[in-house]
């Protein structure tokens, strides 16, 4: 008998950070999995990773933000890998400021890459898991979505995906896909490290000063956040939707 094909994941942002992780933990639980990154040679080291674990990645550039790329993007994997049926939005980016020095152009990135790239990602896959009559979608939020000094534009779009998040689950479930959210708290990642930079902070110091905030004591890993993106694209989730889960080692922070 003759082995079905791998189940297609696409994890966004996945070159470095909670993308790369993810993009780990799915290949080895028998996805195959689009790497997809804003630079397509950045996904390189993603890639290698996840083969010499034995699974198998594509390797995808494209800025989630652009239409055009985002279709290109999506038709390649399904062409390549296979009619992708899970979904990662992970890409993401920031640009803090206090709100009155906060430029236009901060504040546009902020919703190009978080909203607008995770609508059009799933505008993009959507058809894919309908015709599969299953699908997964997972969108990360943040616990800045519940506000967060110098992110007006981070937590708005964080909190918008969480409202995204609820309407693909009404909309989608009775297609057998499920969509939910997850709200990591601090996760020592490249972000996290450029914010310690941005603000004068010596990174060690940064991290024991967070994790002393933190109930659990310690500082959240990409791989804290790619185990519950496990469990929400597993099989035996397929009755969790529209939620949202703060992965944060506490109640919130
Ligand atoms: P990261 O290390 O900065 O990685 C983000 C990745 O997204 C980068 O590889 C980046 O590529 C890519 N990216 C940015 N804009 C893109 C675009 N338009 N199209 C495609 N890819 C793009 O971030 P992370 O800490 O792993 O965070 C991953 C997700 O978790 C983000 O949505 C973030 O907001 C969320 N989150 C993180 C934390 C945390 O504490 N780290 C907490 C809560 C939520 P470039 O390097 O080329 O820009």
């Amino acid at each position: 008998m003759s082995e079905s094909p791998a189940r297609v994941a696409i994890v966004t942002g996945a070159a470095r950070g909670i993308g790369a992780a993810t993009a780990l933990r799915l290949a080895a639980d028998g996805f195959a999995v689009a790497v997809l990154d804003l630079d397509e040679a950045s996904t390189a080291d993603t890639v290698q990773a996840v083969e010499a674990a034995g699974g198998r990645a594509l390797g995808v550039g494209a800025d989630v933000g652009d239409a055009e790329q985002v279709q290109a993007a999506v038709d390649r994997i399904a062409a390549e890998l296979g009619p992708p049926v899970v979904l990662v939005n992970n890409a993401g980016v920031t640009r803090d400021n206090m709100l009155f020095k906060m430029t236009d152009a901060d504040w546009d990135l902020v919703m190009h890459v978080h909203l607008r790239g995770s609508f059009l990602m799933a505008r993009a896959c959507q058809k894919y898991m309908v015709d599969a009559k299953w699908g997964r979608v997972v969108n990360l939020s943040s616990t800045s979505a519940l506000g967060n000094r110098g992110q007006a534009n981070y937590a708005t779009a964080k909190a918008g995906l969480q409202g995204f998040t609820k309407t693909l689950a009404i909309e989608l479930g009775k297609f057998g896909v499920t969509a939910n959210a997850i709200a990591p708290g601090f996760i020592q990642t490249e972000m996290t490290k450029a914010t310690a930079e941005r603000i004068g902070r010596d990174w060690d110091e940064y991290v024991a000063e967070r994790a002393a905030a933190i109930p659990v004591a310690r500082a959240g890993t990409p791989e804290d956040i790619a185990h519950t993106v496990s469990f929400f694209v597993s099989e035996g989730a397929g009755f969790v939707s529209g939620q949202v889960v703060y992965v944060a080692g506490g109640p919130r922070t």
